[in-house]
């Protein structure tokens, strides 16, 4: 498959901007202007008067061990959703292109294409949170440059079938498949699919199981010509060094978030039943994810008694298929306990 066809011509043929550490990382540094006298205060050795590696080469390596690639297989983000916005620009041309999300799902596919200016086709999951393939197919153009699909997908907390991904694969535009929960359903990625799919790019966070949304640090898996594109287009220093020493550190305690996943997993069926005990809660939907999505007898009621005691849970209930329905991440114990004490206080 022809992946340049796919690239928006603008970014094909642009010129990016040369930043000096793309060159020079070590020297008598006297080219960035940065303060050569040094920081105003210290991070352990960190050099923070220098802008870091543009290229993350560090980190990317180790990610690249880790997920069995190479690091040509890897670009970094600001988070996830910085990868989302860069893979938006690199191939959906403004008030022509159009990207299909399967419904409902993470918010910020849509408003990322809504922000360049791009068509945001929806379609929606089955009843059973499955990809209607037939409905994608149908709504598939020529204009269509990215199908997003969520697995896990938040919120609906369950795995989409393989098979189904696969599929769209064949159709010849971009698939993002977004594995930001991964970790919490104890099954293969699919980036083990992108030497068969070149079309293919999978979406990691570190804000999830590793803990760590504070430092903003996403990633994707994909082709070498997508991961060439993508860092064409993206800010000279979009990672900060903090941000990258921090992710290496954290990328080397394995077994610190296997530990921290496996009690959360467990915490999680422990919350999801004593839910479905609750009178109000008419189901909880499996989860494979960190958090829950329980159908109530009213939602939206439901919400409100829980913020006027300070528990902030997400209302999805006015989202298609969701009707009456709240997503809860999976807390503490304690925080958990309170939720059911209170749910059981107001209602029961
Ligand atoms: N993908 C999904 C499915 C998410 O739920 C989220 C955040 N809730 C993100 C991506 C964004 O994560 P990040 O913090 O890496 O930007």
């Amino acid at each position: 498959m022809e992946i340049e066809a796919l690239i928006r011509k603008k970014v094909r043929e642009l010129k990016p901007y040369h930043c000096a550490r793309q060159d020079y990382l070590t020297g008598v540094l006297l080219d960035a202007n940065e303060n050569a006298f040094g920081s105003v205060l210290t991070k352990g050795k960190l050099a923070l008067n220098r802008y870091p590696d543009p290229y993350q080469r560090e980190v990317r390596t180790i990610l690249a061990a880790l997920n069995d690639v190479s690091i040509e297989n890897i670009f970094a983000g600001a988070g996830s959703d910085e990868v989302i916005d860069l893979l938006v620009r690199v191939f959906c041309e403004p008030r022509i292109d159009s990207v299909i999300v399967i419904e409902p799902t993470y918010g910020m596919y849509a408003v990322a294409a809504s922000i360049q200016d791009v068509e945001v086709r929806s379609s929606l999951l089955t009843s059973s949170f499955q990809i209607d393939v037939q409905n994608v197919k149908r709504m598939l153009d020529s204009t269509t440059k990215i199908i997003f699909c969520c697995s896990p997908n938040n919120p609906t907390a369950n795995l989409l079938n393989r098979e189904d991904i696969l599929e769209l694969c064949k159709l010849g535009c971009i698939v993002v498949v977004d594995e930001a929960y991964i970790d919490f359903a104890r099954t293969e990625s699919m980036a083990n699919y992108i030497n068969q799919y070149p079309n293919l790019v999978i979406l990691r966070t570190m804000s999830k199981a590793w803990g760590l949304a504070g430092i903003r640090f996403g990633y994707c898996i994909a082709d070498p010509v997508i991961i060439s594109y993508l860092m064409k287009i993206k800010l000279p220093y979009n990672i900060s060094a903090l941000t990258s020493r921090t992710a290496l550190q954290a990328l080397a305690r394995q077994e610190e978030l296997k530990k921290n996943v496996e009690e959360i997993i467990k915490e999680r069926e422990r919350f999801a039943e004593e839910l479905s005990d609750l009178l109000c809660i008419s189901h909880v939907y499996p989860s494979v994810t960190n958090f829950l999505l329980i159908k109530c007898t009213d939602a939206t009621m439901l919400h409100k008694v829980l913020a006027s005691k300070g528990i902030i849970v997400r209302n999805r209930s006015s989202e298609p298929l969701l009707e009456n329905c709240l997503r809860i991440t999976v807390g503490t114990r304690e925080e958990n306990d309170l939720l059911i004490k209170t749910i059981k206080e107001y209602f029961e």
